[in-house]
C-alpha cells in the first residue's frame, strides 16, 4: 500500500535553512499573484541559489522563508512546486522528526489523487 504524508501545515518546512528554487514560471505566477512587475519581484523576493544557476526565494534574517507570514504562507495558492511537492516527492532521512505530515496508508487510486491535488503532478 502505498503511504501518502498529510500535510498538517505546521510550517516547519518554511523555517528551516535551505533554499526554495524558482523556475522561470514560478517567478512570473508569483510576480502576478504579489502584483509587481518580474524585475520588481526578482529584486525584492529572490536571490541567486548557490549554485548560481537560478534564483530561490529569499529567506529573512532569521532564517524563515520571505514568505512565511505567521503560522502561514502569505502565496499558499501560487506557491512554489518545490514546496508542494514535500514531503510526498521529495524528502530526506529523518524528515519525520520535524515534519508533522501525517503517514496514511491508502489504496493506489487514493494515492494518485491525493498527489494530483497537492502538487499537482500525476503519478504512476
Ligand atoms: S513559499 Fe510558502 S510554502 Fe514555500 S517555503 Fe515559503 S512560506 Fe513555506
Ligand atoms: S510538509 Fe510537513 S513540515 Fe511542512 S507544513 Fe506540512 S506538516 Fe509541516
Amino acid at each position: 500500500m502505498p503511504i501518502f504524508h498529510e500535510c498538517q501545515r505546521c510550517t516547519a518546512c518554511c523555517r528551516w535553512p535551505g533554499q526554495v528554487r524558482l523556475s522561470e514560471t514560478e517567478v512570473t505566477r508569483l510576480a502576478e499573484f504579489k502584483q509587481m512587475s518580474e524585475f520588481d519581484f526578482i529584486q525584492q523576493f529572490t536571490r541567486l541559489t548557490g549554485d548560481r544557476l537560478g534564483l530561490a526565494l529569499m529567506d529573512k534574517p532569521n532564517g524563515e522563508c520571505i514568505f512565511l507570514e505567521g503560522e502561514a504562507c502569505a502565496v499558499q495558492s501560487v506557491k512554489p512546486q518545490q514546496c508542494r511537492d514535500f514531503p510526498n516527492l521529495w524528502n530526506f532521512p529523518g524528515f519525520e522528526k520535524i515534519c508533522h505530515a501525517l503517514p496514511r496508508d491508502v489504496s493506489p487510486e487514493e494515492y494518485r489523487e491525493k498527489i494530483k491535488r497537492a502538487t499537482g503532478r500525476d503519478v504512476n
